[in-house]
């Protein structure tokens, strides 16, 4: 039986995230295994954040927190996030916590050495006697080598942003103590990745059917691929496990490493979690598991090659990307999202003002999926006001509050000689519709969005065209089979709507005096005569309310004004 195991990229615990990193890699997989569960699928979703890495330590040390609780503020605060925009997963965890990472990265480690896929080479590198500790290249202060920065970092150089080698920098000083360091040779472990490719990776990557964009991206990177290191001489990540270090003391694995290794063991986390502690081997060591990676564009190359040659490196059964649907990148009005420089979308104030579902179709209707794009305040209020609140939620209103006012808030009954004739006018007259779950499958967000306002755009045209506020005088059981055909409309729209918008689907449904769950519906695909309604005339509405606000032109220019002071007043202040 088919499974999918979907991924989000995991956030890496060092810093908020933004409506950019939304877009990218959490709302479409979102969207994606809510409409693959309403068509019976059986999908495990999973994220959690990224936890090792020195970006995080030299953060946490700067600010006096250990590494430990540094991590889980950021773990926290990006699942409140998440959140905020109803991203469901079915496991949310982080590597520095799960109780299987560890153990599950050291057999990554384990198995790769064994089948003689990693090499050791001595090297050298910087070490501070005062700390007695290797210095990684973000522990390194000195002057730059391209443009003769002093406060140059041993990673790369702040002033002119060229990458930087620490052992051919000048005047170096250890960043913790001050003290310079000496150079002393040093063992790392090397994945051998020119080896995995010429074995399987390179056959398998060129028979993938990519995208074209990620086949593009990849272009000559498999044919320039080069051993990788993958561990480093610091205490805060996973140890290289004992039985294969050779006695070699602090070496821990690289955080590029052991990082996407949490998706298997946040598969592992979840199984036991849910009392079936194999449960996790149908989806990763199953041939008819679908392994889907939601990313953003830079880290096509890590999913696509290198991430995979581990998994088949351990030689365990473990399922390749099926699908790696890589999202270009998204800016704000005009210019890039920056937390550093305030370019960007405070959430509590956002969500303050407008609602997540209204922002969810927005960032879907404008994904960046073929080429960059961006939040413009103007297209989100236009998108709000002219698709949501007039297309959807007032043809909701107008019809509802109408047979509330009419028809005793119950659903008008359907004369069976005018059935025919409804059908042929909503079915065939109306305009085009289709089924917004063909988008998704193919991973086109934007076109599912599109698709979702044609169709309600076809309601609209039929009450228009039939106007049973008239016809009620004249013909008042003609009118409420029209109006009982509108309701049947609309309940298709709740279940086309359940993916994009839970929380506005939900409301819609419970208007329609629908009981559970919408989403707990079968996929509705698209309506055919004869046999496309299944409303019980009679049936007493919920609270009919408006679905949708709109929002005025003054709180737009607000908006925009605010984002340029927020930004302008952080360029005056020094860093
Ligand atoms: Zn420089
Ligand atoms: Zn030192």
């Amino acid at each position: 039986m088919t499974r999918y195991l979907v991924t989000s990229a995991l956030p890496y615990a060092n810093g908020p995230i933004h409506f950019g990193h939304i877009t990218g890699a959490y709302l479409p997989a979102d969207v994606y295994v809510r409409t693959l569960r309403m068509q019976g699928e059986d999908v495990l979703y999973l994220c959690g954040t990224d936890e090792h890495g020195t970006a995080i330590t030299v953060n946490a040390e700067q600010e006096g927190s250990p590494y430990a609780e540094y991590v889980a503020r950021w773990r926290t605060e990006i699942k409140a996030a998440l959140d905020r925009f109803s991203i469901a997963f079915d496991h949310w965890s982080g590597t520095s916590i799960s109780p299987d990472h560890a153990a599950t990265s050291q057999e990554f480690f384990r198995r790769l050495d064994q089948n003689g896929y990693l090499e050791k080479r001595k090297g050298e590198q910087l070490y501070c006697p005062k700390d007695r500790m290797f210095l990684a290249d973000r522990y390194v202060l000195g002057t730059c080598t391209e443009c003769g920065y002093e406060q140059a970092r041993g990673n790369e150089c702040p002033r002119c942003g060229k990458e930087l080698d620490p052992l051919r920098m000048q005047n170096t000083r250890c960043k913790v103590c001050g003290t310079t360091p000496e150079k002393r040779a040093t063992l790392h472990w090397y994945l051998d990745l020119p080896k995995l490719r010429d074995e399987s990776l390179g056959a398998w990557f060129r028979a993938h059917p990519w995208k074209p964009n990620v086949a593009g991206f990849i272009g000559n990177l498999l044919d320039d691929l080069a051993p990788r290191p993958i561990t480093r001489d610091m205490s805060w990540g996973v140890p290289v496990p004992e039985d294969r270090s050779g006695g070699e003391k602090g070496k821990v694995l690289y955080v590029w490493f052991d990082a996407p290794i949490g998706y298997v063991s946040f598969a592992q986390e979840w199984a036991r979690a849910t009392g079936r502690p194999d449960a996790w081997k149908d989806y990763w060591q199953s041939p008819e598991s679908r392994l889907v990676h939601f990313i953003g564009k830079d880290n096509i190359s890590f999913h696509c090659v290198v991430f995979p040659a581990m998994l088949m490196g351990v030689r365990q059964g473990y399922v390749l990307p099926w699908q790696v649907p890589a999202n270009e990148f998204y800016n704000l009005q005009g210019g890039k999202f920056s937390t550093s420089d305030k370019r960007t979308i405070p959430l509590e104030e956002f969500f303050a003002r407008y609602d997540a579902d209204a922002a969810r179709f927005y960032l879907l209707a404008s994904a960046p999926e073929t080429a960059d794009s961006e939040w413009r305040w103007q297209d989100f209020q236009s998108c709000v006001n002219a698709s949501l609140a007039d297309t959807m939620g007032n043809l909701a209103t107008r019809v509802l509050r109408f047979i509330d006012k009419n028809f005793e808030g119950r659903i008008p009954p359907l004369d069976p000689d005018h059935a025919p004739g409804f059908d042929r006018t909503i079915l065939e007259e109306c305009g085009a519709f289709g089924d917004p779950a063909e988008h998704v499958r193919e991973f086109h967000f934007r076109r599912a969005a599109e698709q979702l306002v044609q169709n309600a755009t076809v309601a609209n045209v039929f009450v228009d065209r039939v106007a049973p506020w008239a016809l009620r005088k004249t013909d008042p059981a003609r009118a409420a089979s029209a109006l009982n055909t509108a309701c049947e409309w609309l309940a298709w729209l709740a279940r086309w709507m359940a993916p994009m918008m839970p929380t506005k689907a939900q409301a819609l449904w419970a208007m329609l005096g629908q009981t559970g769950p919408v989403a707990a519906q079968p996929w509705p695909g698209v309506p055919k005569s004869g046999t496309w309604r299944s409303l019980r005339a009679g049936t007493k509405l919920g609270e009919v309310s408006g679905l949708f606000a709109k929002i005025d032109d003054a709180t737009i220019a607000a908006e925009i004004e605010a984002l340029e002071r927020r930004a302008a007043g952080e360029a005056t202040t020094p860093r």
